[in-house]
C-alpha cells in the first residue's frame, strides 16, 4: 500500500464525508488498486462523477439498507444533474435532438428491468425498477415505455437544456458522428464543475453496490451515444451487456462504446470469469482483451470501461484506453481511482 493511500485511510476515519467529498485525497493517481478485503457494505461506481451518486447510495447503505435501493438512488443523482451530458436531464440529443434514455436494474433475486429509448423522464432507472416490480417483463422500449411511466405517476419533462441544445446545434454543422475516447477526467474538474470546452459524447453511471446483509444489486443509466441514429440503443440498458448481477458471485458494469460491449455481452462475462476465480480486475481485463481480439484496429480508437465487486467486497476495473475512472465508497475508504488499461 503507498504511503499516501495509508494516510488517507487512517485519516477516513476521523474526517466527515462532506469534507471527504471536496478532499484532494479522491483522486488516486495510482494505477494500482488495493485488494485488501473489504467487508460489505461498498458501493462503486463508473468516472470520477460516480462519487456523487455514491455518497446518496452510502446513505441507504449505512442504515443497513437493501443495495437494490442504494444503488437506485445513487444513480438518480447522475440522472438529475444537468451538468452531466451523458445520464439522465442535460443529456446530450439524439441527431434529431431527441433526449432518449436507457437504463437497467438488477437485484440479488435475478430480478431485472429495463427502459431503451426512453424520453421525457428524468429518471429512467426508478421506471425501470418499476417494470421489474410491476410487470411480468424485463424490457420496455421507447412510447411504450414512456406509456407506462406516464401511467404509474413519473412526469412529463423537457430533458434538454440549454446547453445541450447548444451543443447539438454546433454539431449539426458538421454532423460528424466520431465516438471520441474519454479522457483523464476531462468531463468534471476535481470538484465537480464541467470543464470547459470538453464534451465528451458517452460516459455512462454503472453502479454496484453489496450491502451489510451480504446481497448485491446494480444499475446503469445513460443517455447513450451523442448524436446517435434515432432509436440506437447501447449496452447500458441491456442485460448481461451494461450490467450483470449474480448474487452468488459478483456484479459487473460497463461504460464506452456498447456496441462493443454487447458483442462480447461483457458484464455477464466478467461475472463467469469471477465465478471461474478470477479476481474483479482480472475478469475486466479478460473482458477488454475479448474486444481487443475481435478487431485490434478499432480497439485503438475507442473507449470501453468495465467495473466489477465481488461477494467478498473486493473491486476491480480495467478499461481500452487511460482516461477511466472510477468511484468507491465503504466504510473504510471513499476515493476515486484511475483503472488500467491496456493501451
Ligand atoms: N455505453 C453507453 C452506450 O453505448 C455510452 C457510454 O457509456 O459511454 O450507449
Amino acid at each position: 500500500m503507498s504511503s499516501s493511500r495509508r494516510k488517507f485511510l487512517q485519516s477516513a476515519a476521523a474526517v466527515s464525508s462532506a469534507a471527504l467529498l471536496s478532499s484532494e485525497n479522491l483522486f488516486a493517481s495510482t494505477q494500482k488498486v488495493s485488494q485488501a478485503a473489504k467487508t460489505a457494505p461498498i458501493v462503486i461506481s463508473t468516472w470520477d462523477f460516480g462519487r456523487f451518486a455514491n455518497a446518496d447510495a452510502w446513505k441507504v447503505l449505512e442504515k443497513g439498507g437493501r443495495a437494490l435501493d442504494a444503488v437506485e438512488a445513487g444513480v438518480q443523482v447522475a440522472e438529475a444533474d444537468e451538468l452531466n451530458q451523458s445520464v439522465g436531464y442535460g443529456g446530450l440529443p439524439d441527431r434529431d435532438g431527441n433526449v432518449t434514455l436507457d437504463a437497467c436494474i438488477m437485484d440479488e433475486f435475478y430480478n431485472c428491468g429495463s427502459v431503451m429509448a426512453l424520453e421525457h423522464i428524468k429518471h429512467p432507472i426508478s421506471v425501470a425498477r418499476m417494470v421489474m416490480e410491476k410487470t411480468p417483463h424485463v424490457i420496455l422500449v421507447g412510447d411504450g415505455a414512456l406509456q407506462f411511466a406516464l401511467a404509474n405517476g413519473f412526469k412529463k419533462e423537457n430533458l434538454l437544456t440549454e446547453s445541450s441544445e447548444k451543443a447539438w446545434k454546433e454539431w449539426l454543422k458538421t454532423a460528424k458522428y466520431e465516438p471520441i475516447q474519454n479522457i483523464e477526467n476531462k468531463s468534471y474538474n476535481k470538484d465537480g464543475g464541467k470543464m470547459p470546452g470538453g464534451i465528451d459524447n458517452h460516459d455512462t453511471i454503472g453502479m454496484v453496490a453489496l450491502d451489510a446483509n451480504n446481497n448485491l444489486g446494480g444499475a446503469c443509466t445513460t443517455s447513450g451515444m451523442a448524436f446517435k441514429m434515432r432509436g440506437r440503443v447501447g449496452d447500458s440498458p441491456v442485460i448481461g451487456a451494461g450490467l450483470y448481477v449474480d448474487n452468488e458471485i459478483g456484479a459487473a458494469t460497463a461504460t464506452g462504446v456498447g456496441e462493443e460491449v454487447i458483442r462480447i455481452v461483457g458484464s455477464h462475462l466478467i461475472v463467469e470469469l469471477m465465478r471461474q476465480g478470477m479476481s474483479p480486475e482480472a475478469a475486466c481485463k479478460e473482458g477488454v482483451l475479448r474486444i481487443i481480439k475481435r478487431n485490434p484496429e478499432k480497439s485503438k480508437g475507442i473507449q470501453v470501461g468495465f467495473l466489477a465487486l465481488n461477494k467478498k467486497g473486493e473491486y476491480g476495473a480495467y478499461a481500452l484506453q487511460k482516461g477511466f475512472t472510477f468511484s468507491v465508497k465503504s466504510g473504510s475508504e471513499e476515493k476515486v481511482y484511475s483503472a488500467k488499461s491496456h493501451y
